[in-house]
């Protein structure tokens, strides 16, 4: 693995966790490889403080050097529905709330709906059909799942998710105080 590459998995894993967009040891983050494998945070890695030793390789055919994230099926699914160069999973508490109580994510402000659009809400088995056709899902309940041609880029549709999602949120609170008022 280059230096490179885990310089940009510390920086994209400790912004995550700044961001207030994974829990302490939650979420989960990989590159694909070249060959069809991919490079996964180990199991219980904390993204907010990635170490050298935090970094497994799984390689085509499934096979582990180390103890990959338990998700690793799915960011093996996305690779081979997708193009994706990168696969993040975040739990942006916003968007997972709404999440419980809707089909799809449909932000409000300019950003989400220039960025975004329109996110769907799918169960885990759908994520990585999903990832087909949007850059980012939700799986209900749980989190957020996005590809893009670098971490950075998948660490922007999160970000900017969470923020329509927090829009959202906000927006209802003021729908309701309003159908309080006089
Ligand atoms: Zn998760």
């Amino acid at each position: 693995m280059s230096r490179e590459r885990w310089k940009e998995f510390r920086a994209v894993g400790r912004m995550l966790w700044e961001a207030g967009l994974v829990s302490s040891h939650g979420g989960n983050m990989s590159v694909r490889l070249p060959g069809a494998g991919l490079l996964i945070t180990r199991t219980g890695a904390m993204l907010g403080r990635i170490g050298e030793g935090d970094l497994v390789p799984v390689a085509a055919d499934g096979t582990p050097d180390g103890e990959p994230s338990m998700d690793t099926g799915v960011h093996r699914a996305v690779y081979s529905a997708t193009d994706a160069g990168v696969v993040i999973h975040a739990h942006p508490r916003h968007a997972i709330a709404i999440s419980l109580v809707a089909d799809a994510l449909e932000p409000a402000d300019a950003e989400g709906k220039l960025r975004l659009g329109s996110v769907p809400v799918v169960e885990a088995e759908q994520v990585a059909q999903a990832l087909r056709e949007v850059p980012i899902v939700m799986a209900r309940g749980h989190g957020s799942y996005a590809r893009g041609d670098d971490l950075w880029q998948a660490l922007q549709w999160t970000s900017v998710l969470e923020e329509s999602a927090e829009v959202v949120w906000l927006l209802r609170t003021i729908a309701g105080t309003q159908d309080r008022s006089p």
